[in-house]
């Protein structure tokens, strides 16, 4: 049974001309899509009659061609190549945004996320300094949360109710602390066993993706190989908590 619409997760779209910003984390290169790529998923999912939808509308009654599309970090790509592209075939994306790097080098400033906002996006919140939550103590982990809804809220003039966990560490409590901090939808990597319809579950969009990729994606599946690496990866993840793991993450995409 589909309880939720597909909700897809990018990060930057890219073009030859986009400068790679000075914060980004090791590896995230690995999500960058091409502007080129994009457009193609795009007119992929319009020949296909999907139609993307927001959180504004009532997302327990959806249509199986209704998706979501979601824009995590905040780079400056999405407001230059991302956002014409999307006016251009009519979807509308949710952008969650890093508060601390907000008007940093090769990240959006308030303009370019008012301009977003004016153009009908949804602005969400995607921590205050993309710290993985789950290191955290507790006060940190709620000053990450609360801090970052109500800089992005003091200084748009919006209400924010959406968040994306950084960096797809999530559990129990982060959920739980994420409601107090008056989040109304979560967005996460992958679902948690019993966590709630305010709890969004996103597949990740990947640089080497082909358009058949895609396709897969969008129809449910993935291949095998792939399946096998990701339960790899969140068992490991599991084992050894978010700290470690992201220290053999980048260990091996160093060796690489
Ligand atoms: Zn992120």
């Amino acid at each position: 049974m589909i309880t939720q619409p597909i909700v897809l997760m990018y990060h930057g779209i890219v073009t030859p001309q986009t400068p790679v910003p000075r914060e980004r984390e090791t590896g995230a290169d690995l999500y960058d899509v091409t502007a080129e790529n994009f457009r193609a998923q795009l007119e992929w999912l319009k020949k296909n009659l999907y139609r993307t939808v927001t959180i504004r509308k009532n997302l327990d009654a959806f249509s199986t061609r209704e998706m979501l599309l979601t824009f995590d970090d905040g780079e400056m790509n999405n407001c230059t190549a991302a956002l014409p592209l999307l006016k251009e075939f009519g979807f509308t994306g949710h952008f969650f945004l890093i508060a601390k790097r907000i008007g940093k080098d090769g990240y959006m400033g308030w303009e370019q996320i008012r301009r977003l906002n004016a153009e009908g996006m949804i602005i969400g919140s995607h921590g205050f300094s993309h710290e993985i939550l789950t290191n955290l103590l507790d006060p940190q982990i709620r000053e990450e949360l609360s801090a970052s809804r109500k800089y992005l809220e003091r200084n748009l003039g919006l209400s924010i109710e959406s968040i994306s966990i950084p960096r797809g560490f999530c559990d129990d409590k982060i959920i739980r602390m994420a409601r107090e901090a008056g989040y109304r939808y979560i967005f996460v990597s992958e679902k948690l066993d019993g966590a709630g319809a305010d709890c969004f579950s996103r597949v990740a969009v990947k640089s080497s993706w082909t358009i058949d990729r895609f396709a897969q994606a969008m129809q449910g599946s993935a291949p095998i190989r792939e399946k096998i690496l990701v339960s790899c990866k969140n068992g490991v993840k599991k084992i050894l908590g978010g700290g470690a793991y992201d220290w053999v993450r980048r260990m091996m995409l160093k060796i690489k």
